[in-house]
């Protein structure tokens, strides 16, 4: 009889476990609390209309591409390659700037305001790069024993790339470029972490190679959700079965091992071995009571801006806009130094607006168009009360009529808003933060919570607040790590 797992979480963690699980012989069934498959992935619909809930793009493609090499399988969706990435408007300025790949094509957009851009980015985008392949295979593809072991990789880093552990991100722009429109550009990669540039270390400019040279940024055709679709029809044929609106609250162990987890209704979830793809450092905390992981150690902790997120259906397309745009404001340090911690009126925010059915012509009925707006907010720490959630989407609403001259208001035909307090509850993330534990150096590699459980033998985590990190490709790796932590434990040896 094959060995059983059960995975808590349908999130892109859990499913591309249950995807890697099934490939070695296991019995997969999965829990979920939300009604519906793929977690932060997830699909909104209303009215007509469909929305990719969070993720819009991703980088690092190639992880799906291993994923579905190592399950033996085709691909089961299309990725569309962002080209320009997206274009960002500042506040007061009428011309906006579209980010190309291509350098020469780049420069033109800075010509006015960066002389010699061409020379400064590729030297540039070169240290970037020699950082994201001195550390991928070192820091992000693999698992670590312990934080001895973790350091010890740490090591074999060429000793030069060590200075940017110890300084910022914003302070590399400075290094780098000259004007301030250029350097908050490239530094809006620290909010991809959920973290602002100013407290992101100079490391993570690797993610500037990343967008810019290595993969660029994909999507996906007919929406971010075919991605969960395509799993799942996968996981059919293998016979997975996933268990909706069902939320694990408790378990029970028996020598140093899981015996079952029970749920809300008290039924209790039994099998070899589990993988738990709720937030790896809440669900410590929450359901196996563990005190290093306890609120008040949690909330010690970093973690990374929550979402307040607007779906609009609109009657109409807008007109002049591209496909993903970054709305920002010339106060940008002050901004980013005082949002995370509430001490700034949220009524002239920073968002991005992603206008789903360009992309996705199926998302809205013909004619008509639907868009996606995130503004990163304070996590439930520092602003628990989100009762002005629709006065400050409003006001997003009408900053964005004003600065494209479009009049979205006029044009809603729905509107759904979500605010941290939602985001938590859809999908149990800690405080409602977007993208988990933030990635300071104390919380990454080692230091980041573990993908095997520190006590119970059969327990074990995959996602975002586990190793690697956070984004869609690093879950990917995830799965992969965790598989292979699981296969080792079971004295198989795993595939490199
Ligand atoms: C607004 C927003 C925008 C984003 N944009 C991007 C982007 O453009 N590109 C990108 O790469 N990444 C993006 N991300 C990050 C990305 O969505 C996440 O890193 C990734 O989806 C995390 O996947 P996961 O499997 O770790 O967890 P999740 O997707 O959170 O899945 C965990 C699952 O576990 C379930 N669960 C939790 N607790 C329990 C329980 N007790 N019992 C049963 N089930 C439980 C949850 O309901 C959920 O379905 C974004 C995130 C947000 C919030």
């Amino acid at each position: 009889m094959n060995k059983k797992a059960l995975i808590i979480g349908t999130g892109l963690g859990g499913l591309s476990t249950a995807l890697r699980l099934t490939s070695k012989g296991y019995q997969v069934e999965m829990v979920e609390k939300y009604h519906r498959a793929g977690g932060r992935l997830n699909l909104l619909e209303k009215g007509g209309f469909k929305f990719d809930m969070a993720p819009t793009f991703f980088s690092m493609s190639y992880e799906f591409k291993e994923l579905v090499d190592y399950c033996n399988m085709t691909m089961p969706f299309e990725f569309v390659e962002l080209d320009p990435l997206y274009s960002v408007h500042f506040e007061g300025d009428k011309r906006s700037y579209l980010i190309y790949k291509d350098l020469q094509k780049l420069a033109l957009e800075f010509q006015a305001i960066e002389p010699d851009f061409e020379r400064k980015i590729k030297g540039f985008l070169k240290a970037a790069g020699e950082i994201f392949h001195d550390t991928e295979n070192i820091v992000i593809q693999r698992n670590f024993n312990s934080v001895a072991h973790y350091l010890l990789k740490l090591t074999t880093v060429p000793i030069k790339h060590a200075p940017k552990m110890f300084y910022s991100m914003w302070r590399e722009m400075e290094r780098n470029f000259d004007s301030f429109e250029v350097k908050v550009i490239f530094s809006l990669v620290g909010f991809f972490l959920g973290a602002t540039p100013f407290d992101t270390p100079a490391v993570y400019t690797l993610l500037n190679y990343t967008e810019m040279v290595h993969d660029g940024y994909h999507n996906v055709k007919g929406g971010m959700y075919k991605i969960v679709e395509g799993i799942l029809q996968e996981l059919e044929k293998r016979n997975v079965k996933i268990h909706y609106n069902t939320e694990i609250v408790g378990y029970t162990e028996n020598k140093g091992r899981i015996q079952a987890f029970t749920d809300r209704s008290g039924k209790a979830w039994t099998a070899d071995l589990f993988v738990v793809n709720a937030d790896a450092a809440g669900f410590r905390g929450s359901i196996m009571k563990r005190p290093e992981f306890s609120q008040k150690q949690l909330d010690s902790r970093k973690w990374t801006l929550a979402p307040l997120t607007i779906y609009l259906g609109l009657d109409t397309k807008v007109p002049n806009m591209y496909h993903h745009n970054y709305f920002l404001r010339r106060n940008f340090e002050e901004y980013a130094g005082k949002i995370f911690k509430n001490q700034i009126k949220l009524d002239k925010p920073y968002y991005y607006v992603n206008i789903q059915s360009m992309h996705n012509p199926n998302y809205a009925p013909e004619g008509k168009e639907c868009l996606f707006i995130l503004c990163p907010v304070p996590d439930l720490r520092y602003k628990s009360d989100w009762s002005d959630s629709g006065e400050i989407a409003d006001s997003i609403i009408q900053d964005l009529s004003e600065r494209t001259g479009f009049n979205f208001q006029e044009h809603t035909e729905v509107k759904v808003i979500l605010s941290p307090v939602q985001w938590e509850e859809m999908f149990g993330l800690y405080r409602g933060s977007g993208l988990g534990l933030a990635h300071d150096l104390n919380q990454v590699g080692g230091f980041r919570p573990k993908n095997k459980d520190e006590k119970l033998d059969n327990l074990y985590y995959v996602g975002a607040s586990t190793i690697p990190g956070t984004g869609l490709p690093m879950t990917v790796i995830s799965s992969r790590l965790v598989t292979e932590r699981i296969l080792k434990d079971h004295g198989i040896v795993p595939k490199k």
